[in-house]
């Protein structure tokens, strides 16, 4: 009697949670899964770039020499390749180094003719004289 009854229950739960399963892994995919995952894989590469600015504004600046800066600029390539091959793993099929290439062309380019902003790091577009970003002003030709 109570072993028939215990088994029922047991039964019961089962096709419960058998119901449920896809159900809440579901919600967990959608809700969980893909926000987390791009948040990461955005913040990997934001920060890289940023670091891959930072040894470029430093280079420039005098404040590192060659070797160092060829080095830490190789890390953070290899960082940020990293980051844009596990957002290519994905959705986006062609993310590959021609990106970083870009990216590290413009941040150069920006630097050199005094586009990035000083203040909050914006590459602004050519001919700018503020900030898009943060409205400071820029100081064409500073730097180089
Ligand atoms: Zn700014």
């Amino acid at each position: 009697m109570t072993t028939v009854f215990l088994g029922g229950a047991l039964v019961a739960a089962a096709v419960t949670l058998f119901i449920l399963q896809p159900i809440l892994s579901g919600l967990h995919a959608s809700l969980v899964r893909a926000e987390d995952e791009l948040t990461d894989t955005e913040a990997r590469k934001r920060v890289t770039l940023l670091a891959l600015r930072d040894v470029e504004y430093d280079f420039l600046a005098g404040k590192l020499d060659e070797e160092d800066y060829l080095s830490l600029k190789a890390d953070f390539t290899a960082e940020a390749l990293a980051a844009l091959e596990a957002d290519a793993a994905g959705s986006k099929p062609h993310v590959l180094d021609d990106d970083v290439e870009a990216e590290i062309t413009k941040i150069r380019a920006a630097l050199r003719s005094g586009l990035m902003c000083r203040s909050c790091g914006f590459g602004n577009d050519n001919g700018s004289h503020f900030c898009s970003e943060c409205g400071q002003e820029l100081k064409i030709g500073a730097v180089g």
